[in-house]
């Protein structure tokens, strides 16, 4: 991996994971121009809307609900760092899925750090 990935940011993005009530917990951050945090976020449930009964729950995903917190100009040439973490807490390793990643290349995203085979990884928009 060619980027520095501050410790600061790992740790918010493993906070953010342990937040998740699902199963498999997943944490993004959003790391602006100047390496400012400039949004989290987690998997969670999301509503199925009015009158929709789908017998499962939908959910949104970690990178997704980074996103959406910040506004269209916000999301362009960030970079996302995705986390998944275990029933301890602990790092584990978790590419983004397709959705996620048509969803951060129409943003503008300039490149998503994830963390596959015991190292971290980047994957460019
Ligand atoms: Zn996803």
């Amino acid at each position: 991996m060619k980027m520095k990935l501050r410790q600061d940011v790992v740790v918010t993005a493993v906070t953010e994971a342990a937040k998740s009530p699902m199963l498999f917990r997943h944490g993004a951050v959003v790391i602006g121009k100047r390496g400012d945090i400039k949004g989290k976020g987690y998997n969670n449930y999301i509503s199925a809307g009015r009158g929709i009964e789908l017998g499962r729950r939908r959910s949104i995903h970690a990178e997704r609900a980074a996103l959406m917190k910040l506004s269209v100009e916000e999301r362009r040439d960030v970079v996302v760092v995705a986390v998944r973490v275990g029933e301890g807490g602990d790092l584990r390793e978790g590419a983004p899925c397709k959705g996620c990643q048509s969803f951060m290349k129409r943003c503008g995203v300039r490149v998503c750090v994830y963390m596959l085979e015991g190292e971290w990884r980047e994957m460019y928009f």
